[in-house]
């Protein structure tokens, strides 16, 4: 049968454009025993697929040129000569950016039965989620009572950080690019929403936020939103670095905040992490996480594009504050 897939054209300098990327159709083999065939129903975009498309050595392999792009995706088993994935079975996989493909069952997993849309198995309930749970639980060991900082708070790890804070019995003070999205964390109760965009100094706007000071910064931003956080962290505090999405597009190093002295002075403690050296307490994560979404303790958010072809357009949207929630493309192939 026929499958379209997105390959990687060329590589972006700067922000992405649509000519990076290419739509291929390729024919797919007759699947053999062990082997079944799956169409994709969801697929994931995240910022960190910028990062792969730089030709350089980093925790994960570059994206080849030429080569169909890879990324987190839900679909359906639709054909099968494999026994523990017969017809009808809805598995995750890494094989996004393309609407069939053929598989041995390597590096699937069956989704569970559950009330949710399978698309939240790639936001709250998948990586992003978990990546907000481990920020905050393993890395930065948030207390009852501590004022938590979020930045790109509205987007698919920062509003399920802001949430878990609230849960946790913190103060939470969050980062936004628009009056919309500060509206929504409000409705969600998160305590002061800064939308860094109409903000002239946001170290200003932080201490006025946060006038207590910051215990932990979630840190998905880099440059002056670290910069600001620096300014504004109390004695002993920690910064939990999952991101630094302003500088994805950069084409030139940016210089490093000027205050990271501050490190030093108030005896911080600055931890890089990636949610996938953590993979084994996902249980432990999507129990709890299934009983707060059960309960209504944490709502979960996506924004949904439609089709393969609008693919590119959802992850180029990541860069210019597109989403609400998680960033997911619902294929209809
Ligand atoms: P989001 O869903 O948050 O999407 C990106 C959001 O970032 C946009 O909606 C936009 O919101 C904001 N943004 C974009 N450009 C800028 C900018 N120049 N300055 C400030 N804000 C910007 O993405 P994710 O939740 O998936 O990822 C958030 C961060 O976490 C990223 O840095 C990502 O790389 C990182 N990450 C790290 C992981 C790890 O294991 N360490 C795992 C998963 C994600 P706005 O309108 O508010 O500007």
């Amino acid at each position: 049968m026929n499958a379209q897939q997105i390959v990687l054209a060329s590589r972006p300098e700067g922000m992405p454009t649509a000519d990076n990327f290419t739509p291929q159709s390729v024919e797919l083999p007759p699947i053999k025993p062990g082997e079944f065939l799956v169409k994709n129903l969801w697929m994931s975009v995240d910022p960190y697929m910028r990062g792969r498309m730089i030709d350089r050595k980093s925790y994960i392999a570059p994206f080849a040129i030429g080569a169909p792009l890879e990324g987190g995706a839900i679909g359906e088993v639709i054909e099968s000569q494999h026994p523990d994935f017969p017809v009808g079975t809805k598995v995750s996989s890494m094989l996004g950016w393309r609407s069939h493909y053929v598989s041995d069952g390597t590096e699937h997993t069956a989704l569970p039965q559950t009330p949710l849309s399978e698309s939240h198995f790639l936001g709250v309930m998948g990586m992003p989620g978990m990546t907000a749970w481990t920020g905050l639980n393993r890395i930065a060991k948030l207390q009852a009572g501590e004022t938590l900082f979020v930045s790109a708070a509205s987007g698919a790890v920062g509003s399920v950080a802001c949430q878990l804070g609230l849960l946790m019995g913190a103060k939470v003070v969050a980062s936004v690019g628009s009056d919309e999205k500060a509206q929504h964390l409000k409705s969600l109760g998160v305590d002061a929403v800064i939308n860094y965009k109409s903000v002239d100094n946001l170290s200003e706007a932080l201490k006025h936020a946060a006038p207590q000071g910051i215990d932990v910064y979630f840190e998905n931003v880099g440059g002056d939103h670290l910069a600001a956080s620096l300014d504004n962290m109390n004695d002993h505090g920690r910064i939990a670095v999952c991101g630094m999405i302003a500088q994805y597009n950069d084409t030139a190093p940016t210089p490093g905040p000027s205050n990271l002295a501050n490190i030093i002075i108030k005896k911080l403690k600055v931890e890089g992490f990636i949610v996938f050296e953590h993979w084994q307490h996902y249980p432990e994560f999507a129990k709890q996480m299934g009983q707060w979404l059960a309960s209504g303790q944490v709502k979960a958010e996506q924004t949904i594009y439609q089709g393969l072809d609008n693919a590119a357009e959802a992850f180029i949207g990541l860069f210019q504050g597109k989403n609400k929630g998680k960033m997911v493309v619902q294929l209809n192939n």
